[in-house]
């Protein structure tokens, strides 16, 4: 496994909590798991959170000029420019040292642009090492907006012959793209989820790599991220005034109780309180909220929002919070007020514009928060719409990304809550879903083996 963050050593988003999840999910299925990690700066102190789990073993690769910094991939100014000779570095040493200490591994699995270059290296300057004869590459794309795109004059940098430099290798538009070389010479790429699987072979959400993906399609696959169920889990959660499960749910009503109160709202229990826990950036949809909000006044809802990220959608949010009795916002990455968010409010909102698998809406199922989200990605896959699916729906889905479907979403699932039992129905459902990695380490390890097989 190869991955430049993994929690808790060193972690930016979803990607790292992934990365600690699916080695242990992995090892419980018996596989052995060497995974390789940057040696960062911040490595060293989050060490003793560790913990040790058997059938994983974690490797540092060590180069202080390039990992001894106060970031992960860049700082107040922006990206490290010289994140190419840095990603490429960690890349071709994971392969020379599995090289040396005569490891010979059956599957490598490369996450992100950052480990794309072990897939191209593994297929091309390792190609011939006696280690690697057996060894199959998988590509898994987290994030597609994300690609480690560089100047063509950093190329030589790679260490890798110019004919790559061409559309069938690493040339994007006169460009180097780390990913595309990645998903060029892997022998299964997967995504976070099914729904985006689909959808990144479609110019919209292809940023530009849709070609290279319909051209692979036949060796694309969407598997979704699971939870950490031990950790995410109501019905044990310290943080919450009152532990619950779905059949303690009227329980859940003091977590909310306790939630208006410390954001300082009106405490009723009838009010439907929307909680939204997130990061702020236009991939989650602000720009549909913001022009929403002045209905969702209208329709007499309290509105909670946690998040941090872009400095306009704060602006623009606060600017909206103003003298209102029925919206809170809090600026702030805070898992505690999360856990009180997820636990404490009736539903949960995701317009996304695209979201590749997206935690926030599982996590909320588990805590029987009923969510309301944008048909796309991972939310179409793990939120049926309870309207149009009576024997399914576990939350309320909208299709067009505008602020009047939202609107609507939203107005169907207040709808709904005023009759306790339909909405009972809908929490119970989302609670006793298996979101759990169990599933998701089943299917990897399903398409590791068939890599072995050479069913490529
Ligand atoms: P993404 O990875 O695109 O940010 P996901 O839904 O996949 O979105 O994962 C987001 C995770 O990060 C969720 O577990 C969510 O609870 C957590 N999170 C996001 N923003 C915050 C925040 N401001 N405070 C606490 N937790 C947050």
């Amino acid at each position: 496994m190869v991955v430049s963050e993994m929690d808790p050593y060193a972690k930016t988003g979803g990607l790292g909590v992934v990365a600690a999840s699916l080695p242990a999910a992995l090892a419980k299925q018996g596989v052995k798991v060497h995974l390789f990690l940057p040696h960062y700066a911040c490595v060293q102190e989050r060490r003793p959170q560790a913990q040790f789990r058997e059938g994983v073993t974690v490797h540092f690769v060590d180069h202080p000029g390039y990992f001894q910094r106060s970031g992960l991939y860049g700082d107040r100014r922006g990206d490290y420019p010289d994140n190419l000779e840095r990603f490429s570095f960690f890349c071709r040493r994971v392969l020379e040292t599995l090289s040396a200490k005569g490891i010979a591994p059956n599957i490598l699995h490369a996450h992100d642009w950052q480990a794309a270059m072990s897939v191209v290296y593994l297929k091309t300057l390792f190609k011939t090492e006696p280690c690697f004869a057996k060894t199959a590459a998988a590509m898994t794309i987290h994030n597609l907006a994300y690609q480690g795109i560089f100047p063509k004059e950093s190329y030589p940098k790679l260490g890798i012959p110019w004919e790559l430099f061409a559309i069938e290798g690493l040339e994007f538009y006169g460009a180097v793209n780390l990913l595309k070389g990645g998903i060029v010479f892997a022998d299964a790429i997967t995504t976070v989820s099914p729904g985006y699987a689909h959808e990144v072979q479609g110019i919209e959400q292809g940023a530009g790599l849709d070609g290279v993906l319909r051209s692979r399609a036949n060796r694309l696959v969407g598997i979704l991220n699971g939870i950490d169920d031990v950790s995410w889990d109501p019905a044990a959660d310290r943080v919450l005034a009152s532990g619950y499960d779905d059949r303690s749910l009227s329980k859940k009503k003091q977590n909310k109780a306790v939630l208006q109160e410390e954001l300082g709202l009106p405490v009723s229990s009838k009010a439907f309180l929307i909680g939204m826990v997130t990061r702020l950036a236009a991939q989650k949809g602000f720009e549909l909220l913001i022009e929403a909000l002045p209905r969702f006044k209208a329709l007499g809802l309290q509105l909670v929002i946690l998040g941090s990220g872009d400095k306009g959608i704060e602006e623009a949010l606060k600017k909206a919070v103003r003298r209102s009795n029925w919206m809170r916002v809090r600026f702030a990455f805070d898992e505690a007020l999360s856990r009180r968010i997820y636990a404490g409010a009736d539903a949960f909102l995701m317009p996304s514009l695209y979201e590749p698998c997206g935690l926030g809406q599982m996590i909320a199922m588990r805590y029987g928060t009923v969510p309301i989200v944008r048909a796309t990605g991972g939310l179409r896959d793990t939120v049926a719409d309870a309207d149009s699916d009576k024997k399914m729906g576990k939350g309320f889905c909208f299709e067009p990304f505008t602020a009047g479907a939202l609107t609507d979403a939203v107005e169907r699932a207040m709808k709904t809550y005023k009759t306790p039992k339909l909405w009972t129905v809908l929490q119970q459902r989302g609670m006793s879903t298996d979101f759990s990695w169990d599933q998701s380490g089943k299917e990897y390890l399903r398409l590791y083996q068939r890599l072995c097989k050479g069913l490529r």
